[in-house]
């Protein structure tokens, strides 16, 4: 490898006909890879001593870990005391603005982020280059498993500025070698159209926009512009159908954003456990819980400059164990939602995007888009207030739609709903994440 020049900005190049991105972690042996994470978790605990990292060296001394000898291995990790986002936000506002929970001096990162802040306020993510190329070597195993190649087009509209998912996508794909395409997010109409008409110039083999996908589909038909003539042509990820899970795992900008990426053979996104331990947490107790079983995600990052020890980020998740036939050796873990946002009514618990997914087998409302809210149950017994949009194909009878929606929920998730039908354009817009569950 060069040591200086315009080579050392991305990989050393790769053969496109092999399989892994980075064969010799990717097929590491199981007791290889736990030796491994086993020397760098020691690191990661010698610097919580000596540096020292306040918030982590005094839980683990309230917790009656007086030294980086008493946490050997990654079994002892069950002993550790869980951090949660509440725990970063409370040491930043002790002692502003970057709190006690850092390894490196601020002025040693180049990067600097805030989370996206929907519940409370945001926490500050720092980046060294290390913990850059960390995250890009990362999500480069990922692409690659998607059948992505250096000198393909992509393109996305992930938000940008302070918030720290944009940067790290496009530097992401840069690294990988794609031409990166980094449009606007469509938070307005006209915001939309600048990235499809630039579309139209410039076609990506690869439109994946993740949540704001449907947006742009609005948007295109109201111009009269024709998906296809802007490469919106996506069919989902290759190979990965529905009921396998997410295709990508993320811990959260502050934590691991690519954590692991699935492979699409079995479920789950293989994790990459040289640089994080992944673990399925019973927040009672600490203990992992059994294999396939929801428990709290928590993460605990390896071999980075600014490391995060036991982060629990009050999301569900669950590791399997089940040898890949794909080849790789690594664990899988299956991302269930945030905690948070789970509903509970009539006797039932459940997600907002699975009321998405039965909605979705309503041909009269997804039509350009589908745009629904439902609002947050106040009285679990009552039926749930779901709003959804008309449909350009639907009936003239509102009944009849709100019917057959009715049918789609109850059948799905087994819950009694009133649905009101709107014209279209009535529910709020958003450039990334729309807000689908309000409180009244
Ligand atoms: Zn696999």
């Amino acid at each position: 490898m060069p040591s200086y020049g315009p080579e050392v900005l991305g990989p050393p190049p790769r053969d496109p006909e092999q399989k892994y991105w980075d064969p010799e972690i990717q097929t590491m042996e199981p007791e290889k890879m736990r030796a491994l994470q086993n020397e760098r978790l020691g690191t990661l605990l010698r610097k919580i001593f000596d540096n020292p990292v306040p918030l982590f060296k005094d839980k683990l001394v309230a917790a009656g870990i007086g030294g980086p000898e008493d946490v050997k291995t990654v079994d002892d990790l069950q002993h550790v005391p869980l951090t949660v986002k509440q725990d970063l936000r409370d040491s930043e506002a002790a002692d502003p603005p970057f709190g006690q929970y850092r390894f490196t001096d601020p002025r040693a990162a180049v990067r600097i982020g805030t989370s996206t802040g929907t519940t409370g306020n945001p926490t500050i993510s720092l980046w060294t280059r290390r913990d850059i190329w960390i995250e890009y070597e990362s999500s480069a195993r990922t692409w690659w498993r998607y059948g992505y190649r250096p000198g393909m087009i992509a393109t996305h509209a992930h938000p940008a500025y302070l918030y720290g998912g944009g940067p790290m996508l496009s530097g992401s794909y840069e690294y990988f070698g794609m031409l990166n395409i980094w449009v606007p997010p469509p938070d307005t109409d006209e915001a939309a159209e600048q990235g499809l008409r630039f579309w139209t110039r410039v076609k990506p083999d690869i439109p994946f926009m993740g949540f704001s996908t449907g947006r742009f589909f609005e948007v295109a038909a109201k111009l009269g512009i024709d998906p296809k003539d802007a490469g919106l042509e996506f069919k989902g990820m290759p190979g990965f159908g529905m009921g396998k899970g997410m295709p990508l795992m993320t811990a959260g900008a502050e934590c691991y954003a690519y954590v692991g990426g699935a492979c699409g053979q079995l479920p789950g996104a293989h994790i990459n456990e040289d640089w994080g331990v992944v673990q399925a947490v019973d927040p009672a107790t600490g203990e992992e819980v059994a294999d396939g079983e929801w428990g709290d995600l928590v993460v605990t990052t390896l071999d980075r400059d600014n490391g995060l020890l036991r982060y629990d980020l009050e999301e569900a998740c669950a590791i399997l164990r089940e040898p890949c036939p794909c080849g790789e050796t690594s664990i899988r873990g299956l991302w269930g939602g945030r905690f948070k946002d789970l509903i509970a009514v009539q006797g039932t618990r459940f997600q907002a995007n699975e009321v998405e997914s039965a909605l979705r087998g309503v041909p009269d409302v997804t039509e350009p888009t589908l745009e629904w809210q439902m609002v947050r149950p106040v009285d679990e017994t009552r039926p749930v207030t779901v709003r959804v949009e008309r449909g350009s194909g639907a009936p003239a009878d509102d009944a009849e739609v709100a019917r057959k929606c009715a049918a789609a929920l109850r059948d799905r998730l087994g819950i009694d709903t009133v649905i009101e039908v709107l014209d279209r354009e009535t529910i709020p817009r958003s450039g990334y994440k729309a807000a689908r569950v309000v409180d009244e």
